[in-house]
């Protein structure tokens, strides 16, 4: 067994990051300025996106989002229960209704069939959810949204580095919210961006920073450098040169973090692919998958022991283990508030119930993954039910 705990999933920062943050820190210049434009600029150009807003948060971006979409007090906005927290309660935050809808037996993403069931006079927007870096089936998304005249809001958190038939997630003209968290494919401790075409992200850009535009002042003053005008009650939510300084190193290693990724992939397919305790990931021909989470699926049948006693025998040989996500319509304010009861989104819940995520980054070593495969065969072996022979 493994001497140290493994944590589940540990940032990979570099020395270029450390002397990235530090040039910042030495410059004078702490908050938004030249390293956040930067940043944006280099990751427009990654994501092929039209036009890119850092913010401080992916959670931000999808709220900026929402209110610069219109979306507000009556409306309806669909949604996954299969996500984190964020994406559904900033649905309340200005005032909406989360209709969640179930999700595919096998991608765990949003089922476009159920989506179109959910559609009422008012839906206003989908919020698609690339669940685990494996993007949602955007045409068939894209197609409904379209017919039916509805926003769609990709929630990318788990998604930079991922296409769908070829074109980067972020290089459409509807907004898409990546997150630059701590335990995110590329961070900045805290961080966010909010790509799609230039009208929506420039209105985002003044919400983001209090409402003030600049441009809307000139327009009847010459205007001295101090001079702005409050043209919404716009929010706090840009990021700081600190963090793009992060995440401008984090993109030069993007790629080879990214790989490295994959290559720990094959080793958990190879290992528990051909077992049947576990259903493992799916990834399908035409996407390319980010590979945020590894999400292991347990078949219960074949295994005396629940998934939550499996996570603690994986936990006592010291290996971290999360699950996601607990679904949404569990939660006490969610289910309450609509009396949702568990039972209502059952593809969602029973597989909650027999997942969990597995240790994944780019910083784990070969040994680091030879000891999760281990420390899961171990559990497997003692805890396989027997069968009566004949
Ligand atoms: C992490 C995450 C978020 C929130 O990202 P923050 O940058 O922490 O606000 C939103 N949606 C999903 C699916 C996430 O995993």
């Amino acid at each position: 067994m493994r001497e140290t705990f493994l944590p589940f999933a540990p940032p990979m920062i570099g020395e270029e990051e450390i002397a990235e943050v530090v040039d910042t820190l030495r410059s004078g210049w702490l908050t938004t300025g030249p390293k956040t434009r930067q940043f944006a600029e280099e990751f427009s150009a990654y994501t092929q996106a039209p036009a890119a807003l850092t913010v401080n948060s992916c959670t931000a971006a999808l709220h900026l989002s929402l209110v610069a979409l219109g979306v507000t007090t009556g409306d309806e906005v669909i949604t996954t229960p299969l996500t984190f927290a964020a994406s559904v309660n900033v649905i309340e935050h200005v005032g909406a209704r989360p209709v969640l809808v179930d999700v595919e037996p096998d991608t765990l993403n949003i089922d476009p069939k159920k989506v179109e069931q959910a559609i009422t006079p008012a839906t206003k927007a989908i919020i698609a959810v690339h669940y685990a870096g494996h993007p949602v089936e955007l045409d068939a998304i894209r197609d409904i949204a379209d017919r039916h005249k509805l926003h769609l809001i990709e929630d990318a958190a788990h998604a930079i580095g991922a296409s769908y038939k070829g074109q980067p997630i972020g290089s459409g003209s509807n907004p898409t919210c990546f997150s630059f968290y701590a335990t995110k494919n590329l961070t900045t401790g805290e961080g966010g961006m909010l790509t799609g075409d230039e009208e929506l992200v420039d209105k985002a850009r003044t919400l983001s920073l209090h409402g003030m535009s600049r441009e809307a002042w000139s327009r009847y003053s010459a205007g001295g450098k101090w001079a702005y005008d409050i043209v919404a009650p716009g929010f706090k939510n840009n990021m700081t040169d600190m963090q793009a300084a992060l995440g401008l190193q984090q993109l030069r290693r993007f790629e080879s973090m990214q790989a490295r990724r994959r290559e720990i992939i094959g080793q958990y397919q190879a290992a528990f692919g051909n077992d049947a305790a576990f259903q493992t990931p799916v990834h399908r021909d035409h996407v390319t998958h980010a590979w945020h989470l590894y999400v292991l699926r347990l078949n219960e049948s074949e295994l005396t022991i629940n998934r939550n006693q499996f996570i603690e025998e994986i936990n006592a040989r010291n290996i971290g283990t999360s699950v996601h996500f607990i679904p949404i319509h569990i939660h006490s304010f969610y289910a309450k508030k609509y009396n949702w009861k568990p039972e209502d989104l059952p593809v969602a819940l029973s597989n909650y119930n027999r997942m969990l995520s597995l240790p994944l980054s780019p910083r784990m070593t070969n040994n680091d993954v030879a000891d999760v495969i281990n420390a899961v065969q171990d559990v497997n072996a003692k805890a396989r039910r027997k069968r009566m022979a004949g």
